[in-house]
């Protein structure tokens, strides 16, 4: 089973997609972790993005399609979760003909409907553990202990460069100019879901199970 994780920056797509791999053995592509591990290790393609994501813009189509097609035909299992892939309709089109390619299906759309005043103070308090990647928040989830992961005692908490406010803005124009016309996309194309990302982390576990299961 492939599926997408649709919703705006801070929906909480990464957190669910971790779940699910989890819980279901499926496999997480998040191009904003590969162009963040491209960053960290330095490579050209990391050195050209990194301006770019910290300003809040989208990369080139080019780049990210191409990350996610090696990823494709590299790996393969318990399905497909693309969590902030695609982002634009020329990625979505790619993304149906490479899943063609593969004889694969995608088998749900599930929009995180959120507001976005609540992305705000969702984002400017987040932060993750550098080791295993379980995700924390000021206000709502802090670590047990300040400054170790609950999860693995990692003391490599990190905060990423573009959750701040200004980044954000931007991520949400970028957001609703270039990746909200896909809701109408897989809409028509019968694909889509839409489950509240507002509740609690359980709930939208749940409802997003559901959805799955539906499929
Ligand atoms: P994310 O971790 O999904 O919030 O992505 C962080 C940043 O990486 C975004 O603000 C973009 O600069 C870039 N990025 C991630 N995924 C894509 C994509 N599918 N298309 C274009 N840019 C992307």
């Amino acid at each position: 089973m492939n599926i997408i994780l649709l919703g705006p920056p801070g929906a909480g797509k990464g957190t669910q997609a971790r779940k699910l791999v989890e819980e279901r053995g499926m496999i997480q592509l998040s191009t904003g972790d590969m162009l963040r591990d491209a960053r960290s290790s330095g490579t050209e393609m990391g050195k050209r993005v990194a301006a770019v994501m910290d300003r809040g813009e989208l990369v080139t189509d080019e780049i990210v399609i191409g990350l996610i097609e090696e990823k494709l035909s590299g790996e393969q299992g318990g399905g497909f979760i693309f969590d902030g892939f695609p982002r634009t309709l020329a990625q979505a089109d790619a993304l149906g003909e490479l899943l063609n390619k593969l004889g694969q299906n995608l088998d749900a759309v599930i929009e995180m409907r959120v507001d976005d005043k609540a992305l705000v103070a969702r984002i400017t308090g987040r932060f993750t553990c550098g080791n295993c990647g379980e995700v924390y928040h000021d206000q709502t989830k802090p670590t047990k202990v300040a400054g170790k992961c609950d999860v693995c005692g990692s003391t490599d908490l990190k905060r990423r460069a573009d959750d701040n406010e200004d980044s954000l803005k931007q991520r949400l124009m970028e957001y609703y100019k270039k990746t909200s016309p896909l809701i109408g996309y897989y809409y028509a194309k019968d694909a889509l879901s839409v489950i509240d990302g507002l509740a609690e982390m359980d709930a939208v576990g749940s409802a997003i199970r559901a959805e799955l299961d539906k499929s």
